[in-house]
């Protein structure tokens, strides 16, 4: 799980590929077994492409075998109707499915969970359908018949041994592919949209575009593995690309592990391979694939080889716990009271006048709720603002409205220069803004570390096609990434766990851990939303801290908090919200003297 992919280390997996697919034909030279061998890559081909939607950015498609066929069809007719080079044939039959599946991709993409998969499945068959129905093109229920070879000069790939060689040559590169972009930023970008969608935009993953990348790319990989299909059995029919080869082909994703290239590839083999070996097997092989889909979905739903992972990481994980415990009470003991008093005071010389940002009339409706109504307000450079009021005052709102989660329904939001409202969160994100949560939302299913790095997507960096390919500039950026996500982790005191799978922190861990994220990008304006609930005594205290450390840094914080104590102690400026209005603003000492505030407090005291 670890992305450390510019080592020597991530060259062994393809290295041992490439040397089995020399070595296999000088134990298998028997021209079924041949076959089977080339159906396995190129069913590959589509699994490392099916595996990054799925397993990585966790969009199920149900479409794939149409992508694959259009790949094929298209390639076909190229070729035989058109009479066009069958290797210029493949690349334009790739563009035509790029083309089909940004058009598929855009308004399916906005579709969730089983909404996507009934989309995509709707698109398997009407693609089948159409190409039943136009058989003056495509053949109808009959087929497409001689489709020629691939050949370089005159030397035809016509023979099993020869097309086993560019199949599995064409695997390992989607296979590296695969690897290069699943390892790389845009790899932990698909995964974080994966765990959350809402958070991965809120720390700068352009999520929607990513998601109708990585269709298209998948799509891309389905058409080639199709298009070398057609070259190699010179035929092609409906049948092969019915929704039954879609199921077939997500099932071999889940079964060798949801988000592992490798385990594609070994899901692929073993799917393949059964009905090929077992003959009888074949007629019951879909109740076979549907009853392994359930299983390990219900059992291991992010697949075999992940599972095997996890159990690895739980047990490194119990091994270091017991150094962790007695790190962490020594810190929280040097941490009290006594260590944040003092600090607003010092800390209040270094704010300027200058506001950061500035909200101006700022509405929002709820149906018949107005959450928040016409309130104004500014957060001064290098200060620690705190908006408070009672529960359902419109805290949460307010740092939503900023974020650009919610539209407005009125007023403006102007961050330094310019007006954010209207714009998306990872927009804002990328102008210099990050942010926590008040219900943590951490990307679990990725580590420590990880969760981290992705925090530095507000900052541009390498996108789809220069992570795919390893483009020098790559790693370098990695290694700064790394570098910077270190630094946060050791700020908040997390550096030993790295490497630890997210989900396995305790909740105070959690808490530290979106705050290292939300500063690895070093933004200019952090909005905290109650980063002490839910923690004890010490633990709000060790936060306060980091707060004050981190407004010393020149990150101008806001903070959202129903902890008086921590708000009066760390605030230059307090802000009072109740059912969403603003009812006082000022020192903590004039807010806490405020009679509005004290009796929007139950009329007590702070
Ligand atoms: P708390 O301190 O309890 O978190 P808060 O001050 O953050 O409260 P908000 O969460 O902003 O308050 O909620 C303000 C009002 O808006 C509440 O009445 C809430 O029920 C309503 N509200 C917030 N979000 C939504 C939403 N997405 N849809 C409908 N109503 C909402």
């Amino acid at each position: 799980m670890s992305t450390r992919s510019f080592d020597g280390k991530s060259l062994i997996g393809p290295a041992i590929l490439a040397f089995f697919i020399i070595s296999l034909p000088l134990l298998i030279s028997n021209p079924y077994y041949l076959n089977v061998l080339n159906i396995i890559g190129l069913n590959t081909i589509v699994v490392v492409g099916l595996t990054l939607l799925i397993g990585y950015a966790g969009q199920v498609s149900l479409g794939h075998a149409a992508f694959y066929g259009i790949g094929a069809y298209t390639s076909a007719i190229l070729s035989v109707t058109y009479g066009i080079s069958p290797w210029i044939a493949i690349i334009l039959a790739a563009l035509v499915t790029a083309t089909i599946a940004l058009i598929i991709g855009i308004p399916t993409l906005k579709l969730h969970g089983h909404y996507l998969v009934m989309a995509t499945l709707g698109f398997n068959l009407i693609t089948n359908i159409i190409i039943v129905q136009c058989d003056s093109v495509t053949g109808g229920p009959s087929g497409f018949p001689g489709i020629p070879p691939l050949s370089i000069g005159r030397w035809a790939i016509d023979s099993d041994i020869r097309m086993y060689f560019l199949i599995w040559s064409v695997t390992l590169v989607a296979i590296i592919f695969g690897l290069n972009l699943a390892r790389s930023r845009v790899g932990r970008g698909l995964r974080a949209l994966h765990s959350g969608e809402a958070a991965a935009n809120c720390m700068g993953v352009p999520t929607r575009i990513y998601k109708i990348k990585i269709f298209v790319l998948s799509a891309v990989f389905a058409s080639v593995a199709g298009s070398l299909y057609a070259h190699y059995l010179s035929f092609v029919s409906p049948k092969t690309f019915d929704i039954f080869f879609s199921v077939e082909l997500v099932t071999m994703v889940i079964i060798g592990g949801l988000g592992s290239i490798w385990g594609g590839l070994f899901g692929s083999t073993f799917i393949t391979s059964l009905p090929n070996l077992l003959s009888s097997f074949d007629e019951y092989k879909d109740v076979f694939y549907g009853f392994i889909l359930v299983v390990i979905l219900i059992s291991t739903p992010e697949g075999l080889i992940l599972e095997i992972c996890r159990k690895i990481d739980v047990f490194r994980k119990k091994r270091r716990q017991g150094n962790n415990d007695s790190r962490d009470k020594q810190e929280l003991d040097t941490v009290g009271p006594s260590s944040i008093s003092g600090l607003s005071l010092a800390a209040s010389r270094q704010i300027l006048r200058e506001p950061l940002l500035r909200i101006k009339n700022m509405s929002k409706r709820f149906g018949g709720i107005a959450a928040v109504s016409e309130i104004t307000f500014e957060v001064e450079k290098g200060s620690v603002t705190s908006l408070i009021g009672p529960n359902g005052a419109g805290k949460t709102t307010t740092i939503n409205l900023i974020y650009g989660v919610y539209r407005p329904n009125k007023g403006t939001i102007i961050f330094g220069h310019n007006r954010i409202d209207g714009l998306s969160s990872y927009q804002i994100a990328a102008r210099g803004m990050a942010r926590t949560f008040q219900n943590l939302q951490i990307f679990d299913n990725i580590t420590v570390l990880e969760n981290v790095m992705v925090g530095a997507h507000s900052k541009p960096g390498s996108e789809f096609l220069v992570s795919m390919l390893h483009i020098p500039p790559y790693q370098k950026e990695e290694e700064m990434i790394r570098e910077k996500s270190m630094e946060a982790l050791e700020f908040f005191g997390l550096d030993e766990a790295a490497d630890s799978p997210a989900g396995q922190l305790s909740f105070g861990e959690q808490k530290r851990l979106e705050m290292a994220r939300a500063i690895v990008s070093k933004p200019e304006l952090i909005l905290l939303d109650e980063p002490v609930a839910g923690l004890n005594r010490a633990e709000s205290m060790e936060i306060a801290h980091l707060i004050m450390k981190i407004r010393s840094k020149g990150t101008t914080v806001l903070l959202v908090e129903h902890d008086i104590n921590v708000v009066m102690r760390i605030s230059d400026k307090v802000v009072v919200l109740n059912y969403g209005t603003m009812i006082a603003e000022g020192s903590p000492k004039q807010v806490q003297t405020n009679e509005a505030v004290l009796s929007a407090y139950l009329g007590g005291s702070f």
